[in-house]
């Protein structure tokens, strides 16, 4: 076992560099184009963890200069009036990206929803037409969080290319799109789920093991290969000894720290590069409509 910790990979410093870059292409594009770069966040109900997430969207969204269409809904909304909500949306000419806050109240269907938004400005890339073109390697709207984790990779000069990587975790969110792009990139990919019969001796094989799970201290340093870099995507809240509640990730960081060779923390790792991606795919639907 190596004896020095693990590097941290900055998602946050990464973030603020790319809304300054952002900002940057939205002060000299705007003049010619006539208007900022829009986006709508459509929220329904009360969920407090999504009401934070929007947010910090549309904070983040303001600090770059990106207008925010968002809208928020009472839980009885229908699945009809949401529809309507975003056929408008997609008709819009100052709306270049749409998304809907997942989870949505258990009456309302998600996927069909998603079906809804017009695939040009579908700032998530979640809908099935983004997810296909992903399948197909063609250039599309790429989800967030997956396209900020290879963002990530690359900023530190990690090679996935011919390495072994292991996905843990196969939602269509996260797991799934994140195992294709590092297919993408050339990697060896094995995905692990729930099902897994022996999950360490799977994670143990990874040169970049990747996390996507919401189960708190789900890996231990001794499911880890010396040297590893380990990406820590979940983002769960627990109770300290005190009560008092704190964010962590599906990766027990006080001893997967000693084993890998980089790592991300949470909060500040990921979670900071899913809104930057949010951003960045705003910007772009924004640049081809244009
Ligand atoms: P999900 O519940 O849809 O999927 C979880 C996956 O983990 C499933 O595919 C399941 O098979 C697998 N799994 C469950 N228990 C397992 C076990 N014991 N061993 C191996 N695999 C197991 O969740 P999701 O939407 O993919 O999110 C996963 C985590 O990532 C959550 O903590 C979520 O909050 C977080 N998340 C973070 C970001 C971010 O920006 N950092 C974005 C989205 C989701």
């Amino acid at each position: 076992m190596q004896s020095t910790t693990a590097e941290l990979l900055d998602g946050k410093a990464l973030s603020e560099q790319i809304y300054t870059q952002l900002q940057q292409q939205i002060q000299q594009q705007q003049p010619q184009i006539g208007r900022p770069p829009g986006l709508a966040v459509l929220m329904v109900g009360d969920n407090p963890a999504s009401a934070a997430y929007v947010r910090n969207k549309e904070r983040a969204c303001a600090k770059v200069g990106i207008a925010s269409f968002g809208r928020h809904f009472p839980t009885e909304t229908t699945q009809q009036e949401l529809e309507q909500v975003i056929h408008a949306l997609n008709q819009d000419d100052r709306v270049d990206g749409i998304l809907v806050q997942l989870p949505l109240p258990p009456h309302l269907d998600a996927i069909s929803l998603l079906y809804q938004i017009d695939p040009d400005k579908d700032a998530d890339g979640l809908h099935p037409i983004n997810l296909g073109r992903l399948v197909r390697g063609e250039p599309g709207l790429r989800s967030c969080t997956p396209a900020g984790v290879m963002r990530l990779l690359q900023e530190y000069k990690i090679d996935v290319k011919g390495k072994q990587a292991v996905v843990v975790g196969r939602s269509i969110l996260v797991g799934k799109p994140l195992a294709l792009m590092l297919l993408a990139e050339d990697a060896t990919v094995a995905i692990a789920h729930s099902r897994t019969p022996d999950l360490a001796a799977i994670t143990r094989t990874a040169d970049i093991l990747l996390a996507a799970v919401g189960r708190p201290s789900l890996i231990t340093a001794d499911m880890v290969k010396p040297g590893a870099v380990v990406i820590d995507v979940g983002i769960n809240r627990i109770e300290d000894e005190g009560g008092k509640s704190r964010l962590v990730g599906d990766v027990d960081f006080d001893s997967v720290r000693n084993v890998a060779q980089f790592l991300t923390p949470v909060p500040g790792g990921v979670g900071a590069m899913t809104v930057a991606m949010l951003l960045q795919n705003t910007v772009s639907s924004y640049n081809r409509r244009h």
